[in-house]
């Protein structure tokens, strides 16, 4: 489960969120690049390579890519429940 309670700062406001690298709970980013590679429209990396949201889905086919790169995290750093 990702960590609404330790969202990255970067991430814009809305359902879809990374889980801050500092998270000590074992979700934080581990800076492995999967989404911002399987999604760079919605999905950008820091200046350190820990992802963000930088874009929420609005189209089925979009929600369908962020779905897909919250699913291939290998640490379930991603969350769909930040709203
Ligand atoms: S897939 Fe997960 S661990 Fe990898 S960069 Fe994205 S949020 Fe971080």
């Amino acid at each position: 489960m990702a960590n609404k309670n330790m969202k990255h700062p970067q991430n814009v406001a809305g359902k879809f969120y990374c889980t801050d690298a500092n998270d000590m709970s074992g979700q934080g980013c581990i800076s492995c690049g999967v989404c911002y590679s399987m999604a760079p429209d919605h999905f950008q990396s820091d200046d350190m390579g820990a992802a963000f949201v930088a874009k929420q889905p609005v189209a089925d086919e979009e929600k369908a890519a962020c779905k897909e790169a919250m699913e291939s995290c290998p640490v379930s750093s991603i969350g769909d429940d930040g709203e």
